[in-house]
C-alpha cells in the first residue's frame, strides 16, 4: 500500500472488527493530521484507539498484513511531523492510563498517557518525585519518553529516558515485550527515544528522586552568558542543587541597521539563572551563591514543591489565550559540547531575530547512562532550547531562515538536535550525521522490531 492508498474493504472490515479498539474517520481523523508545531500536514485515512495490549497487538497483526502504516501519537506536541500519519492511521493511544506507586522501591509505574501532573500528584503523597519532568506537566509521558525528556534537574539526572527502570511495549513486529536497561536491550536502546519508529510504549515503570516539601529558589542576573554557564557547570554536580535553569534574556534597545542595510529591532543580552535547593523543614546550611559571577541577586522565593514544578502553566496559559497556541511553533533545541558553546552562543544568540523571543534556555545536561540512540556531544554537556511562544505566518520565512543558519551553526561545532522539535525535514545524510556511528545499528534495530516498517510519520517517510 502506498502511503496515499485508501484501506482496502477488507482491511477496513478487520479493522471495525478488533475488541477493543474504536475507528473513526473524518473529523477526527483530520485532527492528528496536525502538530503542535503546525508546519507540516499530513493525512490520515482513520484514527485507532487501543483501549488495551491486545486490541494494540491485534492492530499491529492487521497492519503487517495489509501494508497499513501505523503512527503513533498521544497529544502531539511535536512539532515536525513525528505524531503525524503520511497517509495510514494514526494510533492514538490516550486510553493507556493508570498509576501505582512502590514507595519503598522509589518505583512509579504507568500507563503511557498519564501526564507528569497527574504522576506528580501520585508520587508526592509519598514524598517522591519523578527523577526528570519536562517544564510542560501535561505532556504524556509516553510521548516525553519517546523524544528523551529534558527538565530542571536533567544537569544531575540528565533525559528522563534515563530513568526508566523497565517499560512494557508492542513493538512493529508485533511482540508484547517487558524490556529494560538490563532486559531486552535491543527493544529499550530502539524504544525509548524512538519517536514511535520501533513500537508502542504501553506502560512504563520510572525510577522517583526524594521531593522536599519546599524549594527554595534564587533568581539571578548575569552579565553575560558564557559567565553564566561557567557558573552552571560549577554547581551542577553540588547535591544541594535540585534544580537549575538557564536563560539568555533581552533588554530590548531600538532598531539599528542590520547586516542587510534594513533596520531591525536589536537588543543587550544577559543571562538569567533560577538556581534552587529542596527541604522538608531546615534549609540546608551551604550559601548556594558562593563563589558566583552574578550581577545581581533579583529575586529569593520559597514555594510548595509541586507548585513550582508547574510554574510554566501561566506561560502555557498565556499562549493559549492571545491565540500563539494556534501560530507555528519552529522550535529548536540541541545539546552541544560545553566549551564550544560557551564560545558561540554569545555570538549566535544575538541573531536570532528578536520576535522569536527571549528566555532561550541555556542548561547544562549530564552525561549519564542512557538507551543507545539518544544521541547526546561528549561531555560536558549544555543544552540550549529555542522556544518561541508562537510565529505569526507573516514572520514564518525569516523566522526558519535564521533557525536553520542556527541548526547549522549548532551541527557544525558538534551539537545533536533534541529530536521533537522543528527538524527540517531531515533526509537519509542528516539521520546517518545524528546517529553517527550508531547510524547502522539503529537501521538494524529498524529492521529487526519494525520488519515490515510499518510504523511511519510525515517525519520519517521518504519524500
Ligand atoms: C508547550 C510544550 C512544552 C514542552 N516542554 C518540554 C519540556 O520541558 N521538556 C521536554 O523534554 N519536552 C518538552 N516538550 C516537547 C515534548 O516532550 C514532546 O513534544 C513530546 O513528544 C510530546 O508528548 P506528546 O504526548 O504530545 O507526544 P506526541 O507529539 O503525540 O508524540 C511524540 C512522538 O512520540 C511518539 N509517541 C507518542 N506516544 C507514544 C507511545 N505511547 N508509544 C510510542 N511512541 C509514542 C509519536 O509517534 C511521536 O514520534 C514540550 C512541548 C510543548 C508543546
Amino acid at each position: 500500500m502506498t502511503e496515499d492508498t485508501p484501506l482496502s474493504e477488507t482491511a477496513s472490515r478487520r479493522l471495525h472488527a478488533i475488541p477493543g479498539l474504536t475507528v473513526a474517520h473524518g473529523p477526527e481523523a483530520r485532527e492528528v493530521e496536525r502538530d503542535f508545531g503546525g508546519l507540516v500536514v499530513g493525512r490520515a485515512h482513520a484514527v485507532a484507539r487501543p483501549e488495551h495490549v491486545d486490541a494494540l497487538c491485534a492492530l499491529v497483526e492487521l497492519a503487517r498484513a495489509e501494508s497499513v502504516a501505523l503512527t503513533p501519537r498521544t497529544l502531539g506536541y511535536s512539532q515536525s511531523g513525528q505524531a503525524v500519519p503520511q497517509g495510514g492511521i494514526g494510533v492514538d493511544m490516550r486510553a493507556f492510563g493508570g498509576i501505582t506507586i512502590d514507595p519503598a522501591r522509589a518505583i512509579a509505574r504507568c500507563g503511557a498517557a498519564v501526564s507528569w501532573r497527574q504522576l506528580l500528584a501520585a508520587t508526592s503523597a509519598h514524598g517522591l518525585a519523578p527523577a526528570v519532568m519536562p517544564f510542560n506537566l501535561e505532556l504524556s509521558v509516553g510521548g516525553t519518553l519517546s523524544a528523551g525528556g529534558i527538565g530542571s534537574t536533567s544537569h544531575q539526572r540528565g533525559f528522563a529516558v534515563s530513568s526508566v527502570e523497565s517499560f512494557t511495549a508492542v513493538t512493529g513486529a508485533g511482540e508484547q515485550v517487558v524490556a529494560g536497561p538490563q532486559d531486552r536491550r535491543e527493544v529499550y536502546d530502539a524504544v525509548l527515544g524512538g519517536l514511535g519508529q520501533f513500537g508502542f510504549l504501553c506502560e512504563v515503570e520510572l525510577r522517583l528522586r526524594p521531593l522536599g516539601r519546599t524549594t527554595r529558589t534564587h533568581c539571578l542576573l548575569y552579565d553575560d552568558l558564557a559567565t553564566m554557564i561557567a557558573d552552571e557547570r560549577r554547581i551542577m554536580a553540588e547535591p544541594w542543587c535540585v534544580h537549575l535553569e538557564g536563560f539568555a534574556s533581552a533588554a530590548l534597545q531600538g532598531v539599528r541597521r542590520g547586516p542587510q542595510g534594513r533596520r531591525v529591532p536589536f537588543a543587550r543580552w544577559f543571562g538569567g539563572l533560577h538556581v534552587s535547593m529542596e527541604f522538608d523543614d531546615d534549609a540546608p546550611s551551604v550559601d548556594p551563591l558562593h563563589g558566583l559571577h552574578h550581577r545581581e541577586v533579583l529575586h529569593v522565593e520559597d514555594s510548595d514543591s509541586v507548585e513550582y514544578a508547574s510554574r510554566y502553566d501561566l506561560r502555557f496559559e498565556f499562549m493559549r489565550a492571545t491565540g500563539a497556541w494556534q501560530q507555528v511553533h519552529p522550535w529548536l533545541e540541541c545539546t552541544l559540547p560545553a566549551d564550544a558553546a560557551t564560545a558561540l552562543l554569545p555570538e549566535l544568540i544575538p541573531t536570532l531575530p528578536v520576535f522569536l523571543g527571549d528566555g532561550h534556555r541555556v542548561m547544562p545536561v549530564a552525561d549519564v547512562p542512557r538507551p543507545a540512540f539518544v544521541m547526546l556531544p561528549v561531555a560536558p554537556i549544555v543544552g540550549l532550547a529555542i522556544l518561541p511562544v508562537g510565529v505569526p505566518a507573516p514572520f514564518q520565512p525569516i523566522a526558519l531562515d535564521a533557525l536553520r543558519r542556527a541548526h547549522d551553526a549548532l551541527l557544525g561545532i558538534g551539537g545533536k538536535r533534541y529530536l521533537s522539535g522543528w527538524l527540517f525535514e531531515p533526509d537519509d545524510a542528516a539521520w546517518r550525521a545524528h546517529y553517527g556511528a550508531r547510524y547502522d545499528d539503529w537501521r538494524r534495530a529498524k529492521a529487526l522490531l519494525d520488519p515490515s516498517g510499518i510504523l511511519r510519520s510525515v517525519l520519517t517517510s521518504p519524500r
